[in-house]
């Protein structure tokens, strides 16, 4: 059994799912190495956690990469 390799929010530390490091990534910018959680990045997006919950519906509708 390999080890995973889990990425944590870089403000509440907790651990990351692959939806939400791909938002972090479409919304920040692909080359960031700090991941926000959805709660965390909507805070610093001052937006709601609904609205990127619907951003990443969006997001892989459109057939986005890095949602796949
Ligand atoms: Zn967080």
């Amino acid at each position: 059994m390999g080890k995973k390799k889990e990425t944590f929010c870089c403000e509440c530390k907790c651990a990351l799912v692959k939806d939400h490091i791909a938002l972090s990534k479409k919304l920040l910018g692909r080359n960031i190495t700090q991941f926000y959680c959805i709660t965390c990045l909507a805070k610093f997006l001052e937006c709601e956690v609904g609205d990127l919950e619907i951003k990443i519906m969006e997001f892989k509708e459109q057939g986005c990469a890095l949602f796949l």
